[in-house]
């Protein structure tokens, strides 16, 4: 069992309370943001801070003139200095507006339908369901939860029997992601937070396919759950057609082509073995036979087929996230265009061109002109069919626009 950081018992009789134990002055001409509802409050827009909060306290926003501004949760290790939670000042960031959230959070997800109990959903999507900091994925009886923040490190005593009580898993796992723990001061390692493990991979249902997903060992907290629906709409391009899945993982992209689409083969690639391994047991877990998976870097097995004269009805890119900070976003510009040149290339006229990028700082219309270079360097007319970013169940908050970072663009390449 991993044991959450626990601060001492005054502690956390402050913390429950949600009363705000020290006030974070804003610098003059930095409070714009916050009247607007972004969520993080970084170390450069703070001018001091009043009174001595431990990490994790709950601190007051307060611009220059000395007004409130709003409420949130204080970590002198993260750059991200407060998150906040509310901008109610009579509103207590307690166990009650944890609970709230979760519930209201949950129950959104069962109005979409995504409650069945062998189905895998993000029930918490961080600062999208006023939750910075933590992330919640369901997995058939499983919870998976990855934490940002060390404020919600800390209450993790508090949240797990709230996700108990609300969601009644047999287990609750942790998946750190990488860095995070170091840029917030927090001390988690992955593994059993509460309850039983699985005794092997956990299935779920999507879109009338099965996949076993690795608690343990699986990339992010096991599954891309944001690509649901573009895993099934790409599907529907797909009939008939010789399919290349550069990106596969568990298969997602590929299956869906297989069975929903009709494609009549698909090769799908990853550079990774241990993917390979669950995208194989998933293929044969739905009975498909006409996927044939191999390992290789995307660049390389795109330029081998070219150089074979290959050509296939259909591509898909989803690839991992080249971007990882700002400074980053003009060498992964270059990736992308590289990578889908390489696609379209092998397109036969009429192909059909699936093209991800998971890379927050990456904006859809940076894609967007990524795309349009990649037209006029190839001379091929392509066509964007559809625009599409994450499932619903990962919402994009209109007042941090920091939770929209899934693009897929579906593209025909016309001749
Ligand atoms: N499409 C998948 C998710 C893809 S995630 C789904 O729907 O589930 C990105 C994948 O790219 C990861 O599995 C990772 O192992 C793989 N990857 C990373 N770099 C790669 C490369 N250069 N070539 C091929 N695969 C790569």
């Amino acid at each position: 069992m991993v044991e959450p950081s626990v601060a001492p018992d005054h502690r956390i009789a402050e913390v429950a309370s949600g009363l705000a134990v020290a006030r974070v002055i804003l610098r003059p001409r930095k409070a714009r943001p916050f009247y607007g509802r972004h969520p993080w409050v970084l170390d450069t827009a703070v001018a001091q801070v009043d009174g001595s909060p431990a990490d994790g306290d709950v601190v007051d926003l307060i611009a220059e003139n000395g007004k409130f501004v709003a409420r949130g949760v204080y970590n002198s290790q993260s750059r991200i200095r407060v998150r906040l939670m509310t901008w109610n000042p009579v509103q207590a960031v307690n166990d009650d507006l944890l609970r709230n959230r979760l519930r209201s959070a949950g129950s959104f997800r069962g109005s979409l339908g995504l409650d069945a109990p062998e189905g895998a959903a993000r029930l918490v999507f961080s600062e999208a369901d006023g939750l910075s900091g933590l992330i919640v994925d369901r997995y058939a009886q499983w919870l998976a939860i990855q934490v940002n923040a060390l404020g919600m490190a800390m209450r993790l005593p508090a949240l797990l029997p709230m996700l108990v009580e609300l969601t009644h898993p047999r287990g609750i796992v942790v998946r750190t992601e990488k860095g995070v723990p170091q840029s917030e001061g927090i001390e988690l390692r992955d593994g059993l937070l509460w309850g039983e493990l699985p005794d092997g991979p956990v299935f779920v249902e999507e879109h009338g396919l099965r996949y076993g997903i690795d608690l343990a060992e699986g990339q992010k907290t096991g599954f891309y759950l944001d690509q649901r629906d573009n895993r099934r709409v790409a599907a529907n391009y797909m009939h008939g057609r010789r399919v290349l899945d550069m990106f596969c993982y568990s298969g997602g992209f590929a299956l869906n082509a297989a069975k929903h689409g009709s494609a009549t083969d698909v090769h799908a690639y990853d550079s990774s073995a241990k993917a390979l391994a669950l995208a194989k047991a998933n293929a044969e877990l739905n009975g498909i036979a006409n996927v044939k998976f191999e390992q290789g870097d995307a660049f390389d097995v795109l330029d081998r087929h070219a150089q074979r004269g290959h050509k296939f009805g259909g591509v898909i890119l989803d690839p991992p996230k080249f971007a990882r900070k700002r400074q980053a976003v003009e060498e992964a510009m270059r990736a992308y265009h590289r990578l889908n040149r390489l696609a379209v290339d092998l397109l036969e006229p009429g192909g059909i061109l699936v093209s991800c990028s998971c890379s927050g700082h990456v904006t859809r219309e940076d894609f967007m002109y990524m795309l349009v270079g990649v037209a006029q360097q190839t001379k091929r007319d392509i066509q964007i069919l559809e625009q599409r970013g994450a499932a619903a169940d990962h919402p994009v908050s209109a007042t941090c626009l920091e939770t929209e970072y899934l693009k897929c663009f579906i593209c025909r390449v016309v001749s």
